[in-house]
Formats: C-alpha cells, structure tokens, sequence
C-alpha cells in the first residue's frame, strides 16, 4: 500500500461520555428548516421541498472552544442547529427506514458570513464563501442514541443573552423526513453529519463574544470569538 506524502488526521468529533470519537467525512445542512428564520431570511415559508449546502469536514471545531473572526466578511452571524449524525448506510430511504439511521445528535452552530452569502444570493452563485469556511462549523460531542430526536427547546445566548429560542418541533422537516429526502440524492452513511437548520433570531457577532448553544436532551456548546488574524 502506499504511503501518504505527509499525515493529515481525519476530522472527527467526540462522543459525549466515551473516550471514542465520530469520524466525519461529509456535512450536509438544511437552509430555511423554521418557518420564523424562513420569514426572517425573506422568504416564504411553506413547505417546499428542503434544500442543502454543504461545508467540508475540517470546517468542524469539535467541543467548541476560541475561534478567529473569519476574514472577509464584516458581517457574521450565528446559526443555533440541532445537528444528527447517520449511523448506517441509508439510500432512497422512505422517513421510516431513515428514522432507524440515527447514531446520535449533537449541538452546531452553521456560522455565516451573511454578507457574501447575500452577494451570491444577489447573483445566482453558489454560497461557498458565505458557509464553507475555516471554524464554521464549531459542534458539540454527539450524543449517542438511536431515536431521532423530535422536539426540545433549543436556545442560543451571546454573552448571555437570548438571541435565538425555538423548538425542535417547529422544524419544517424533521429528522426522519430530511434524511429520506436528502437520501433520494446521495448513499447516505457512517461519518455523515446534517445541520437540520436554525430556528428564527439570526444575528450578527462580533470579537470578543461568547455562544452557548444548548438542546434540550442533547448538550451544550460553548464557543469564544477572538479578533480576526
Ligand atoms: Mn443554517
């Protein structure tokens, strides 16, 4: 077998309680998954089909901890996200057969540079610049469990304050229902996160902020912007 030219770890995030960790090879997200950040994003919010971006895997800050403002935007904004991690290999699944696919959930934060996300919006190009970028993906352990979780209060505060408070059940599309969709598209599977989407409350952060994001039977993540590098 060959040789690699230079090591390069593959992301992964711990498993809540357990010296083990969940590699990751994909990360797929849900925009507009609440009908109040649909309204707030301008857009309507009846139940059209999910839609989906993704971020690379090393976008992942997993636990949380201190990261840089992002370069490039003057705009950042927090994104509270119930995220689900896929257990087996799942394919044109009905909500059903998705639902017994679930390894566990943890807590993410889908961090936007809303500027450039708008310039793309604007223009019709994709949104790469807007959600793909280094520390945008900073996530909680998993916490295992098989049962997609379907309701739970899940609340974002910036230096303590509220920012963003909803309800897994307010989603659009829950659990079951986004991992059969987004499975009629590709062979779902092991080492793939979704970010399910972000209730309403968006905003813009700054240096030197402090994100809790917590779910109710998930956890907790905590998250330090620091001055840009
Ligand atoms: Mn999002």
């Amino acid at each position: 077998m060959a040789a690699y030219v230079f090591d390069l770890p593959l992301p992964a995030v711990p498993v809540a309680g357990e010296a083990t960790l969940y590699p990751v090879r994909r990360i797929f997200c849900v925009g507009r998954n609440y009908a109040g950040h649909a309204r707030e994003m301008g857009s309507d919010p009846t139940r059209e089909p999910p839609f989906y971006f993704t971020k690379p895997a090393d976008a992942l800050v997993a636990g949380g901890g201190t990261i840089p403002y992002p370069p490039g935007t003057t705009n950042l904004h927090h994104e509270v996200e119930l995220v689900v991690a896929l257990s087996k290999p799942v394919f044109r699944a009905t909500a059903a057969e998705a639902a017994g696919a679930v390894f566990g959930h943890a807590v993410g934060l889908d961090l936007t540079r809303r500027d450039l996300q708008n310039q793309a919006k604007d223009k019709g190009r994709p949104w790469c610049l807007g959600k793909a970028f280094e520390f945008s993906a900073p996530i909680s352990p998993i916490r295992r469990g098989s049962a997609p979780i379907l309701a739970g209060e899940i609340v974002l505060t910036v230096n303590g304050e509220v920012r963003q408070h909803g309800d897994i059940a307010d989603m659009i599309w829950p659990i079951p229902d986004v991992i059969a969709h987004l499975s009629q598209y590709y062979h779902l599977g092991l080492g793939d996160l979704i970010f399910t989407g972000t209730p309403e409350g968006v905003g813009p952060i700054i240096a030197g902020d402090t994100l809790v994001g917590r779910i109710a039977g998930v956890g907790e993540l905590s998250v330090a912007i620091t001055a840009a590098d």
